[in-house]
């Protein structure tokens, strides 16, 4: 289910998010689209659409589990380059 829209959808159209360190430390939302990371995890369509609805409703939060000061801007850093001019990989 995305986290997001809490839509179900398969895996495949789904990006896995998992809980890693930002570069102070702290609790941050990471990207897993190889969906290979160990811990806990949480699924989102990779749209901006999808991450805001996350952001505002503290899904991330909530699905990973931290309670507080988590960062998700590394997956709307993501998202945002998913859609930009790139082709995907
Ligand atoms: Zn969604």
């Amino acid at each position: 289910m995305c986290v997001g829209c809490r839509k179900r959808a398969a895996k495949s159209e789904l990006l896995r998010v998992t809980v890693g360190s930002g570069v102070h430390g702290q609790p941050v939302v990471a990207p897993d689209p190889q969906g290979t990371a160990p811990g806990r995890g949480a699924h989102l369509h990779p749209t901006a659409e999808c991450y805001d609805l996350a952001v505002r409703r503290k899904a991330f939060g909530r699905a990973l589990r931290v309670a507080t000061g988590l960062s998700s801007a590394p997956v709307g850093d993501y998202v945002a380059a998913a859609h930009s001019t790139a082709p995907p990989p």
